[in-house]
């Protein structure tokens, strides 16, 4: 399943031109995630010289609501040049704000290795209230 989520990823990641604003990025960066429901869910980042934007996996993670699931069994991102990056600080919370659940989520962070949500979260502020 690993490989299938990251050809996933790459195949919806590459640069859109916005314009030829050279602050504009989308497209840089695609995500797949698998849910637990066995469907695969794609998006691509946006980012914009004004300041709004919003990460691969945010954007794969409103594809997988809109069909009304919130449980991710494995996720990914890959940039544009095939490297598999790690989610940022922000998207790790945003999966488990999505659904407590997905702190045992798979995440993929290189093209070898793999960790749970709950290692690259510790701690997390809602586990303390
Ligand atoms: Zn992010």
């Amino acid at each position: 399943m690993r490989d299938i989520l990251i050809k996933a990823a790459s195949e919806v990641a590459g640069q859109i031109d916005l314009n030829g604003y050279a602050g504009n990025d989308a497209g840089s960066v695609g995500a797949a995630l698998l849910t637990k429901d066995g469907n695969i869910y794609t998006g691509i980042c946006l980012v914009l010289a004004c300041g709004l934007g919003f990460c691969a996996e945010a954007s794969a993670v409103a594809e997988m609501l809109k069909h009304r699931e919130t449980e991710i069994e494995m996720i990914v991102a890959v940039t544009d040049d095939g490297k598999v990056i790690p989610p940022c600080g922000r998207c790790r919370e945003l999966l488990t704000q999505v659904n407590r659940g997905n702190l045992n989520t798979k995440v993929i962070i290189s093209r070898d290795e793999i960790k749970l949500l709950s290692d690259l979260l510790p701690d997390t502020w809602a586990d303390k209230t």
